[in-house]
């Protein structure tokens, strides 16, 4: 009876996945029974971030499928920063003015990869800034070794209409607040989890009310699955993590991140 009581609760608990690749082709042999373990989790709620316009396709038959759980963002991520930026650029204008999208993103600067791209990872980051200025869309930032830069481009963008989530967020203290100042959520992930992830020493000085989690799923799978697979369902992980970080309950950790991610995207 108490299993079946909790299970109910449970099944109450609303966690939302701010940052899900649902149509990677890992899950090409079992997206729906992936989508389903995550439901049953609890985790409702799917936002999809936009690599290319590669990726543009499967993410429509994804809504279509999944209307009330699904939530699309148009963009073009910095790894796929190349050549054809801008007809990648002119792709992601004409999405933006045919339908609703709830942000732009992935976007940012990824100095891992490539470096030789920085120069037209920095044009199309600020231009897809301004594309979410103008349409009044929340920003979801990919940073990966390029805080600098980021930032140096986020504070020339800087204003009351520049919000957004910082994706994966793997800085320190100072580069936190920072990222606050500019009205931005950090994304939590498995990160959180690694023994070596750092921000979980410094995050309890953070209120929560500036956290939305995340998996970024296929990749950076929390403990106890670290480097294998990942998928939504294991946003719950990322839950319990906080949860004891902050000393609270896991229910509390989805209540405050799943009303910051409405807070963010409107939905
Ligand atoms: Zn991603």
């Amino acid at each position: 009876m108490q299993s079946i009581l909790k299970f109910t609760y449970f099944c109450r608990m609303i966690l939302t996945d701010t940052h899900t690749h649902l149509y990677a082709e890992e899950f090409d042999l079992d997206r729906d029974q992936m989508m389903q373990r995550a439901i049953l989790k609890g985790v409702s709620r799917f936002f999809v971030p936009a690599v290319n316009s590669t990726c543009t396709q499967a993410m429509y038959e994804l809504e279509e499928k999944y209307p009330e759980n699904v939530f699309l963002m148009a963009g073009l991520h910095p790894c796929y920063v190349k050549e054809n930026y801008q007809e990648e650029l002119v792709h992601i204008e004409n999405q933006l003015s045919g339908r609703k999208f709830t942000a732009i993103g992935e976007i940012g600067i990824d100095l891992y990869w490539d470096k030789s791209t920085l120069g037209i990872q920095k044009i199309a980051f600020k231009h897809q800034i301004q594309l979410a200025k103008k349409y009044k869309l929340p920003i979801v930032i990919h940073c990966r070794e390029s805080f600098d830069e980021i930032f140096e481009v986020l504070e020339s963008e800087r204003s009351d209409d520049l919000f957004g989530v910082f994706h994966c967020f793997t800085g320190n203290f100072e580069q936190a607040q920072q990222a606050i100042s500019l009205n931005m959520k950090l994304g939590i992930g498995g990160v959180v989890t690694f023994k070596n992830g750092k921000i979980d020493q410094f995050l309890h000085q953070i209120d929560l009310k500036h956290l939305v989690l995340e998996t970024d799923s296929p990749y950076l799978a929390p403990v106890p699955f670290r480097g294998k697979r990942n998928e939504s369902s294991y946003v719950y992980l990322v839950a319990e993590k906080l949860a004891s970080v902050y000393g609270v309950s896991i229910e509390t950790v989805a209540r405050i991140t799943t009303e910051n991610s409405k807070a963010i995207f409107g939905i």
